[in-house]
């Protein structure tokens, strides 16, 4: 078959079930893609064929005895963020571009249990901080709808994978955008789930109260199947949250559209830099959800100018720290011939580490430095908390709120944008990884340049099943989640 690659997941593994081709034939096909068509998307940092294969092979004895899990034998991509025992993760970065993890993050551990097929590691932002994908050491993704833009990031890889059909689904994690920017630029589905809902054991971290992985997929049904895989309490990170998780794919459409109650901060709309296209598309999709029954209601969300420049204080200061364990000793990249430590330290850190790194690490150390952390630091410690309690006050009110993902589309590869031009892309993201809820973004149309267009859905905590179940009826309504790229036409 020459179209496996168009299945959703739920037909995937119902072929899989009934036997119509097996893992290792639906591996093959998606490693011929990419033998044939990743020069061009450079989305994987790593493939693992030999790795993938033998993992097929035992899903396909599984199914052929009968005790296969739901997904056993699907392949999916992870971001080369997630730790993968004996498979390099390197960040994006030069610094882990020799490290190969003693272990697999529980995403990974998850994934393997459940039988997925790890295809590979996918490009990113080095260590997630960017909105390009521009940074990594391995160089620019390509949108796979537009070879000449960028894919978003710092999820670019997984989100430029998908929209290739270079994996059917992918994983991706969310610091302040990184999963449902690259989905909104890429035409995708991805949830940014409830901070605490999916384990950070073995995910690099960039700022650790803000890290969050998700599924990346083309549609809420694909996502949710991912979902029901990686959610789940962990005691290995202490702030994952034991509670008990929901069938997402059950609830798919659990909640009425009907009469549901969703927000349209006034403040978003009115945004300096919305992209009129952008805003109608995300117009027209409302306009469709209040056909189905939905009530739009106007709120207000007044800190919204506050996001950025809290979230470009409280992310740099813990990456800051995060990444002081990167010295050059214990692993990752070591300098030639240092002179004695501190030259170790010093020429290790600033010949691996690129300038984004660097400019957040300089950032995040003042922030935090004895004379400017209450002036800083704490400073945005407090008015995080005003943004929360700005999203609950909302949420007395409404069921979930709308916004785009991101002001415009993907921007053009090398654009150059000044690091404060790229981090005022953020505003439509930030503040839901500020207040620790979750959020999902939706394909809901094209511009002029035939670039896709995202619409963001942020619930209340724990409402995942409830975001996924209001896309998929959305996705039921329209077909923008099943348009495709003119390089994922092509066959290998
Ligand atoms: N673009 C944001 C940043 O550069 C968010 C990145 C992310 O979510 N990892 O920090």
């Amino acid at each position: 078959m020459t179209d496996l690659h168009r299945l959703s997941i739920r037909e995937m593994a119902e072929g899989l079930k009934s036997a119509q081709f097996s893992s290792r034939e639906l591996t093959q096909h998606y490693l011929d893609r990419i033998a044939k068509l990743d020069d061009r998307v450079n989305s994987y940092v790593t493939v693992t064929p030999e790795y993938a294969l033998a993992q097929a092979d035992a899903a396909d004895n599984l199914l052929k005895n009968g005790t296969a899990g739901t997904l056993a034998g699907v392949p999916l991509a992870h971001k080369d963020i997630f730790c993968t025992q004996g498979i390099k993760t390197s960040a994006g970065s030069k610094m882990l571009d020799n490290f190969i993890s003693p272990y697999d993050a529980t995403v990974v551990a998850k994934a393997k249990a459940a039988g997925l097929v790890t295809l590979g590691k996918v490009n990113m932002d080095e260590f997630a901080m960017g909105s390009t994908s521009e940074s990594s050491f391995y160089g620019a993704t390509k949108n796979p709808w537009n070879l000449e833009h960028v894919p978003g990031g710092s999820s670019g890889g997984s989100a430029a994978v998908v929209a290739a059909d270079l994996a059917p689904f992918a994983t991706g994690t969310d610091t302040g955008g990184s999963i449902r920017q690259p989905a909104s630029f890429c035409g995708l589905t991805g949830l940014k789930p409830t901070y605490g809902r999916v384990s950070r054991f073995g995910m690099i971290a960039f700022a650790s109260s803000l890290d969050q992985g998700g599924p990346m997929a083309r549609s809420a049904e694909d996502c949710a199947f991912l979902m029901n895989t990686i959610a789940g309490h962990d005691a290995k990170d202490s702030t994952s949250i034991n509670k008990e998780v929901d069938d997402y794919v059950a609830n798919l459409n659990a909640t009425a559209v009907k009469g549901l109650r969703i927000g349209i901060p006034k403040q978003y709309f009115n945004v300096q830099g919305l992209d009129a296209e952008v805003k109608a598309r995300v117009e027209e999709s409302l306009k469709t959800l209040e056909s189905m029954g939905a009530i739009l209601v106007e709120i207000d969300l007044n800190m919204t100018e506050a996001y950025v420049p809290t979230y470009y204080l409280i992310a740099p200061a813990e990456a800051s720290s995060n990444l002081s364990r990167y010295d050059g000793v214990r692993y990752g990249y070591r300098c030639e011939n240092p002179k004695d430590i501190l030259d170790l330290h010093k020429r290790s850190r600033s010949e691996a580490f690129g300038a984004e790194v660097q400019r957040r690490i300089l950032i995040g150390t003042y922030a935090l430095s004895a004379g400017y952390y209450d002036a800083y630091y704490v400073k945005a410690q407090k008015v995080r908390r005003l943004i929360q309690q700005d999203f609950l006050t909302a949420f007395e009110n409404v069921d979930v709120i709308a916004a785009p993902s991101a002001p415009t589309t993907a921007y053009k590869i090398g654009a150059n944008l000044s690091p404060t031009e790229m981090y005022l892309g953020d505003i439509y993201t930030l503040a839901v990884n500020l207040a620790g809820l979750p959020a999902i973004n939706a394909p809901v149309g094209f511009d002029k340049d035939s670039l896709p267009v995202g619409l963001q859905l942020i619930g209340n905590y724990w409402s995942e099943s409830q975001l996924l179940s209001i896309v998929h009826q959305y996705q039921q309504n329209t077909d923008w989640h099943t348009k495709r790229a003119a390089i994922a036409e092509e066959n290998a």
